[in-house]
Parts: structure tokens; sequence; C-alpha cells
């Protein structure tokens, strides 16, 4: 996971967007007790979240990946979800958790709550689990304040970078903090699913050794290789690249000769 700047609301969020989630605010206010039980619930609007311009703009602001492993699947990024990090029809404080209701329906068309993911992140795993270190501090319903929840997974696009909350042992991602532990716990990062970061592993390290052995060569063969293999590395740490975060991690433990 790396940090995502995204650019500004995209204007069907703002106009659109906006007024549905007052309707939605309005709706609860007349019937509190059917949301909280789940009798009543808030229709969200696909169209509206997952509007083209929206899905483009993040598509953009993510280089196409997936905001959390970083997977980056082939045009037209087809398997990637318009994802809600803080869940918005309920939420869990833990997997097996009781369905908090309603979910953070205030902020279903919010940009800064929209994220690209994909189904192994958001669908297997997160799903709508949004654990808090503060569970008592939970906004239940549009009064709440959100800005007093300490959530435990880590945001893509917050102010913090991911990386100083989650390292790489090899391929396999690691907590290094609380928030990273249970980041990793949420999305299954670390699961073997992500065979990707595998094969960019061994890419990587065979990058590494080529430079490693032919730098000090004069021949032309030689000298195209290592140039070859160090804009390999330089491209693998890109925020465009996909895995990213893993092959910085890599880099960062094996600084490449000069
Ligand atoms: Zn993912």
């Amino acid at each position: 996971m790396i940090r995502i700047a995204k650019g500004p609301a995209p204007q069907h969020l703002t106009v659109a967007g906006a007024a549905e989630a007052r309707r939605h605010c309005a709706d609860y206010e007349a019937d509190a007790a059917g949301y909280d039980t789940g009798r009543s619930k808030h229709a969200i609007a696909e169209g509206i979240y997952a509007h083209r311009t929206v899905r483009q703009a993040l598509e953009q602001a993510q280089h196409g990946k997936c905001c959390y492993c970083e997977a980056q699947p082939e045009k037209p990024y087809a398997f990637l979800h318009v994802e809600h990090w803080r869940p918005k029809s309920y939420s869990q404080q833990a997997r097996r958790g009781k369905a908090l209701r309603p979910g953070y329906y205030w902020l279903a068309y919010d940009w800064d709550n929209l994220l690209l993911s994909c189904h192994f992140c958001n669908s297997s795993n997160k799903g709508n689990v949004f654990p808090l270190f503060n569970p008592a501090a939970r906004a239940r319903n549009h009064n709440g304040d959100v800005a007093a929840e300490r959530p435990m997974l880590l945001k893509p696009d917050g102010p913090e970078d991911p990386r100083d909350h989650i390292g790489f042992h090899e391929e396999i991602p690691f907590g290094k903090t609380p928030a990273g532990v249970e980041t990793v716990q949420i999305l299954g990062l670390d699961k073997a699913e992500h065979a990707g970061r595998q094969r960019l592993l061994q890419n990587l390290k065979d990058a590494h050794g080529y430079v490693t052995r032919y730098r000090d060569r004069t021949s032309p063969e030689a000298l195209e290789v290592v140039a070859m293999a160090r804009a390999f590395l330089a491209h693998a740490v890109r925020p465009d690249a996909p895995f990213s975060a893993m092959a910085s991690a890599f880099v960062d433990r094996n600084p490449v000769p000069l």
C-alpha cells in the first residue's frame, strides 16, 4: 500500500451525490429506530458513487491499481470496484462481529471516502469490517463525529504514508505498528493469492544480481544488461508500478550498487 493523492472531487459527487446524501439524512431523521434496527435501509445509488467520472478520477489517482494491495489489472481495470473506506450499509468491529446498522450512509458519495480496490481486498476480505481502536466513539449516524474515531484500517489517501506502518519480509507484508498489523489482517494482505508479488520479487532479485555482478564489465553486452537492470529497478519503485511498496522495501534493504 502506498499513499494516494486524489484530485478535486468529481462534480457528480458534489452535486448529485450531495443531494442524495441529504435525502438519506432526512430519511434517517424521519425513522431513526427503523434504520438503527435494520428494518429500514437506505437505497445507496451506485450510479452516483460509481459514476464513470468517479471511476476515471480514481483510476488516474491510483494509476489503475488496487488502493490496498497495489495489484494492477489489465485495462479497463474491470475488477477494480469503487470501494467505501467507511462501509455504506453497515459496519462490523470484527469479521464475525455484530452488524452495526446503519452504515456510514452520509459518506456514501463523499469523495474522501471512495477508493478503487480489487475483489480480493474488498469483497473477499474487508467487506464491512471497519474496526476502531475506540469502538465506543463510533459515529452511528450523520449526527456523529467521524473525526473522533480512531480507525484501525489504514487510509491510503489519508495524511500518513502506509509504508511507515507496513513492511515486507520478502514478498509478504507485515504490520510495523498496531494499525499496520490490523490492516494486513483486515485485508488479508499477507495471503498467498498475490502470486504477482512473488514473481516481481524474483525479477527484482535478478536485476539486482545483474547490476552487482556486471557493473564493472565494459563489454557492450554487459553495459546493456546493467542499464536494463537499473532501469527495471528504478521503474519498479515508481507509484505507477504494481506492488511498488514491496519493490521500495526490497531496494531499501538491497541498495543498488553504483
Ligand atoms: Zn487489492
